[in-house]
């Protein structure tokens, strides 16, 4: 069996839907199961859905008419007949999800978020299972929530994984072209989870682990893995091979084409990962598996915009010691911040972080107590893995390099 995952750019609309159907047909859709995520950049608009609900109730019903009319386009593009059984099938996706907005009591955000944003798989992969039954690609439409069970940890859920292997050997025909949704799963009560935002390629490490699957193919609007980000950096080359040690460094450090996660699944079974151009399918792009570290071996560069470079020295010019230290990873671990890099000397120390969840308020409340702090929220996040000397200098020139640390494979530059 193989698995395919389309990200939400491969189905932003109608010709991307059929460009899709192109893809199977070029490369084959024997024994695939196909998962799909929300189309384009609904998963935004359900969140702002969502925000609308808790924090402003009288914009809830514009932030819908967004989603509906969106879907409603993509059905238009795809379909003939108005009368068609999609436009009920999605009506009542749409209906489903009101109904819950509007009887539930829960206060619990991320519960909320979980039941509603989960829609733009369900609607998407509706819409792609039942546009390639009508075109001849026969397909099993499959709800992964069936498939899938995690903990109740709702936005950041936790694989079951005896139980999920359990549910996916019983109930996936591997004979024939499946298609299902990345991102969810349920928890005990049945109720939907997410498995953390861009969480589709995990969905399709989950699948192709408990399937044994031959492969996993992401299909990019990118020819690959490339050395860079080709919307920062120009002149960027496609790597060819990529070990899974070395991807899941890239991916850790942020290198955001694969999910992170995606990787050690597939690493504990050795099933090579292809990322491929949906544009251009019969194109080699980069296969990660066991092997080559890095073909062609070259700087690689990742870049994380707007992260909080936060320097402390203590009050009285004490040293900062191990005391110290681990109480403001206490509160790093707290206040939720990823901690990119640190650094400290004798009586400072400087930590570069993500305020993913938008608490460096609270945070900077709370150091400042015991530090002087300093701090600049707006900084970029540069990492060179494999660098020389010519990858530094192209990111040091016009910039202030306001932190630099050097490992033996990896370097970390942060700037303003
Ligand atoms: P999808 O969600 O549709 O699967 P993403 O938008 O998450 O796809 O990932 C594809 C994007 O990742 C590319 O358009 C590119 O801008 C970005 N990207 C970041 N780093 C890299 C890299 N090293 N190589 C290729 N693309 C990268
Ligand atoms: N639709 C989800 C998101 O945008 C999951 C994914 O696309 O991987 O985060
Ligand atoms: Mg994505």
């Amino acid at each position: 069996m193989r698995i395919f995952k389309f990200g939400g750019a491969s189905v932003k609309d109608a010709e991307s839907v059929k460009n899709v159907v192109k893809v199977l047909q070029t490369v084959g859709h024997d024994n695939t199961l196909v998962i799909v995520s929300a189309m384009g950049k609904m998963t935004n608009a359900f969140e702002s859905l969502i925000n609308h609900y808790f924090n402003n109730k009288s914009q809830v019903k514009s932030s819908l008419a967004v989603i509906i009319n969106y879907h409603t386009n993509i059905l238009n593009g795809l379909f003939s007949s108005e009368n068609h059984i999609i436009y009920t099938k999605i009506k009542m996706f749409m209906n489903e999800m009101e109904a819950f907005l509007n009887v539930n009591k829960s206060p619990d955000y991320n519960f909320v978020y979980d039941q509603v944003v989960g829609y733009g798989e369900l609607v998407s992969t509706t819409i792609l299972s039942t546009y390639l039954n009508e075109v001849g690609l026969k397909n099993e439409w499959l709800d992964v929530r069936e498939l899938i069970k995690t903990d109740n940890f709702y936005r950041r859920s936790k694989v079951n994984w005896e139980v999920t292997q359990s549910l996916i050997s019983k109930n996936v025909n591997t004979k024939q072209l499946n298609i299902t949704q990345g991102f969810l799963g349920s928890d005990s009560n049945n109720f939907t989870t997410t498995l953390g935002r861009e969480g589709s390629d995990y969905s399709a490490a989950i699948l192709a682990y408990c399937l044994n699957a031959e492969n996993v193919t992401i299909w990019k609007d990118v020819p690959g893995v490339l050395n860079a980000d080709p919307r920062y950096f120009e002149k960027t080359q496609l790597l060819h091979q990529i070990s899974y040690r070395e991807a899941i460094e890239l991916a850790f450090y942020g290198a955001s084409v694969i999910h992170p996660k995606t990787l050690q699944p597939l690493q504990r079974k050795e099933i090579p990962l292809y990322v491929k151009s949906f544009v251009n399918p019969e194109a080699n792009g980069t296969c990660v598996s066991k092997g080559k570290d890095l073909d062609p071996k070259i700087p690689c560069f990742i870049v994380k915009k707007n992260q909080v470079l936060i320097s402390l020295s203590t009050l009285d010019f004490s040293f900062i010691v191990e005391e110290n230290i681990s109480e403001i990873f206490n509160l790093l671990h707290l206040y939720k911040m990823k901690v990119d890099v640190i650094q400290n000397s004798a009586i400072s120390f400087s930590v570069c972080i993500d305020n993913n969840y938008n608490n460096l308020e609270k945070l900077l409340h709370h150091l400042k107590a015991k530090f002087k702090v300093t701090y600049d929220d707006n900084v970029s996040l540069y990492t060179i893995r494999h660098y020389d000397n010519e990858a530094i200098k192209s990111i040091e020139k016009h910039k202030d390099v306001l932190l630099k640390q050097l490992y033996q494979e990896t370097v970390q530059i942060v700037t303003q």
